[in-house]
């Protein structure tokens, strides 16, 4: 406990006119942490909080995809378990694979974005860029990825561990829905899909 004193007193000592106050103090304890280029992605994303987190871990470089596994030491098939004619790894998934790269292609049409879809380290940041608007269809677009994301990741998921499949069409459409049902009580975003 003595560690702590002088920080703790450093704390105390963040007074403005005579009150204390918790932001100053948040920062002071929290320290200088980068801003990471994607904050615009996961700050206020309306979508599920699990599919943020996904997309959360995805631009961290964390899902454990099939190369990272097989880095660790395990041996485990390294094929994608959509197409079966490449590695898996993040960035194949997201979405150099043509079973993803379809599904959010079709999304992106679905909302009316009409692009073509970049590698994806190039694409998070255009979505990123994007996100950077508070307009309801902007902030659909990014909670969009999340979903998409978060539903390819699942599918694969369930291949690798259930050895169960569904279809490009079946996915589509549970991602529409998906996002018609978050949106379906505020007219702002639904009015966008
Ligand atoms: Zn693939």
């Amino acid at each position: 406990m003595r560690k702590f004193w002088p920080e703790l007193i450093a704390v105390n000592n963040i007074v403005n006119k005579g009150k204390f106050q918790i932001a100053p103090a948040y920062k002071h304890l929290r320290g200088d942490v980068p801003i990471v280029d994607w904050k615009h992605l996961t700050c206020h994303n309306v979508a599920e909080p699990k599919r943020v987190f996904i997309l959360w871990l995805t631009l961290l470089g964390r899902l454990r995809t099939k190369d990272r596994l097989i880095k660790w030491g395990l041996s485990v098939d390294d094929q994608c378990v959509f197409c079966n004619s490449a590695i898996e790894t993040a960035l194949h998934l997201f979405f150099n694979c043509p079973f993803s790269h379809t599904i959010w292609l079709g999304i992106l049409q679905w909302l009316q974005w009409q692009r073509n879809i970049l590698p994806w380290n190039e694409e998070w940041k255009w979505v990123n860029e994007q996100a950077r608007g508070k307009h309801a269809r902007e902030r659909i677009l990014k909670a969009s990825l999340a979903t998409v994301v978060y539903n390819i990741w699942i599918e694969r998921n369930t291949r690798v561990f259930q050895h169960k499949s569904r279809s490009i069409d079946d996915i589509l459409l549970a991602t529409k829905t998906g996002l018609c049902y978050r949106f379906s009580s505020n007219r702002k975003y639904f009015d966008f899909i």
